[in-house]
């Protein structure tokens, strides 16, 4: 992927191409909010300031997916920034509008590439709010939503579907669905649920708490997650091991932590976003932890902004921003305290994948890495193009099966192309994202979490294990 090397200011050009950059307008949109109000309302509207501080170099433009995938300005970062400009400026939000905010994976790979410093991170959180407040969806894609929503953040409900998926996944039925293409003509986000499920194990409970091994360095609270909790419990194990290992007694709580609201928050969930993270600081208010540790790249970046999240709450929002001080992510947390646990040699060629919201949201790339090469014998490999997103990016991947599909399939190229046994990230979205893509392209490769390889490492286990979790057939 190269960079502009003189990337003079280019011309804004409406969705289409042909319009006027003046007019990204159109009759449905224009008449899918009362007239006069402009694109948004007044409670924390995308930042004037925040908008003014792009200079349109573009750039951004190269390391933007879904400009990679259409070429087309707006949905580049430059262009979605000029939309919001004229949203403030007193355009309507129209349909439009909202398909090219809507298309935004939200990956921050822009934030990263961007020189000037622009914010996009924060403008595109306050403009989805504005979006699910004041622009009414199809019937179609606010089921889907609903769907959605009703669902993901919810560990329970989550957990009732892994008995039926793993008798499904226990039948020749996977094969057979995919091969036809069946599923995918008629109903491609359920083909794309049925694809990204990894194969289920037996799923034993977390403790309430895990005693640090030897003297105790530190009490860190833990993060079990909606997702990692119903379908990678071995990844929340191998976490809660690996921090005990390293002198710290982890606060687990499961039957008390809830969602952390990233998924909400991520899609314009304001309400919904801040009830989660209010029952998040509860939860652990009282169990005195020096840190809240994080293994899931989406979920740390969100919990990281809690004290923004909850700004307005006069009873919350100290609470919330004590919190976020406390949060890091696993890798980080190891990093900061050092090890003290003896890592045993795994002979094996890893392949690391950047997790955007822990690479361009939380600016986390040199911890994990340094944590793999620490492992005798471990051979880290660097993966193309590590900037462009796999295509997962929270819910996007079932709400844009198709795009997310081509950007999954990139992402296997480059992946295969390093030559590694085993692919590493510290994302449940990832794994099932990037393991869905290589089973598509044909390859095959082990997966595992950063947590994993280091247990591993740590308990002495070798590499067998390890290798073990290959992508679905
Ligand atoms: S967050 Fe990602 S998809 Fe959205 S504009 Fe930035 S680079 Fe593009
Ligand atoms: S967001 Fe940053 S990199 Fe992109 S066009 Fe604006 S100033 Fe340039």
């Amino acid at each position: 992927m190269s960079i502009p090397q003189q990337p003079g200011p280019t011309p804004v050009t409406s969705p289409g191409g042909s319009r006027p950059a003046s007019g990204p307008r159109d009759v449905l949109g224009a008449a899918a909010q009362p007239p006069g109000l402009g694109a948004f309302d007044e409670h924390h509207p995308p930042s004037a300031e925040l908008v003014a501080d792009c200079v349109h170099c573009g750039f951004c433009l190269p390391t933007c997916p879904t400009y990679v995938l259409w070429g087309e300005e707006m949905d580049s970062p430059r262009g979605r920034i000029y939309l919001m400009k004229q949203g403030l400026e007193g355009e309507p939000l129209t349909d439009s509008m909202v398909t090219h905010y809507d298309r935004c994976l939200g990956c921050m790979s822009c934030v990263t590439a961007c020189p000037s410093g622009v914010q996009y991170d924060r403008l595109i959180e306050a403009t989805r709010q504005q979006v699910e407040r004041r622009h009414r969806r199809s019937p179609r894609e606010r089921a889907l939503r609903a769907a959605i929503f009703a669902l993901f953040p919810y560990r329970r409900r989550l957990r009732l579907l892994r008995g039926p998926l793993r008798a499904y996944q226990a039948t020749g039925l996977p094969r057979l669905v995919r091969r036809s293409g069946l599923l995918r003509r008629l109903a491609p986000t359920l083909a794309t649920v049925e694809s990204l499920a990894p194969r289920l194990g037996r799923a034993a409970r977390p403790p309430q708490r895990v005693a640090a091994v030897g003297t105790r360095r530190a009490v860190v609270g833990m993060l079990t997650g909606c997702v990692q909790d119903a379908f990678f419990p071995e990844v929340n194990a191998a976490t809660a091991r690996v921090l005990a290992a390293e002198g710290c007694e982890v606060v687990i709580l499961p039957d008390r932590q809830g969602c952390c609201g990233a998924l909400s928050v991520h899609n314009g969930r304001e309400e919904e976003a801040r009830r989660f993270a209010r029952r998040m600081v509860d939860t652990f208010a009282a169990a005195g932890i020096d840190y809240f540790v994080v293994n899931a790249a989406g979920c740390g970046s969100t919990l990281k902004e809690y004290g923004d999240l909850l700004r307005d709450d006069p009873r919350y929002a100290a609470l919330a921003a004590d919190f976020a001080g406390r949060v890091r992510d696993l890798s980080e947390v190891l990093v900061e305290l050092g090890p003290v646990a003896t890592r045993h040699p795994l002979p094996v060629t890893v392949a690391y994948h950047d997790a955007c919201h822990l690479a361009h949201a939380q600016g986390v790339r040199a911890q994990p890495r340094r944590l793999l090469r620490d492992i005798p014998g471990l051979v880290l490999r660097e993966i193309a193009d590590p900037e462009i997103c796999c295509g997962s990016a929270g819910i996007w991947n079932l709400l844009h099966p198709g795009p997310a599909a081509e950007l999954g399939d990139r992402k296997a190229r480059t992946v295969l192309a390093t030559g590694a046994g085993l692919l590493v990230t510290a994302n449940p979205g990832c794994l099932m994202q990037v393991a869905a893509s290589v089973t598509r392209a044909g390859g095959d490769i082990a997966l595992a979490h950063t947590a994993q390889v280091l247990d591993a490492s740590i308990r002495g286990r070798g590499a067998e294990e390890l290798l073990h979790h290959r992508t679905p057939s």
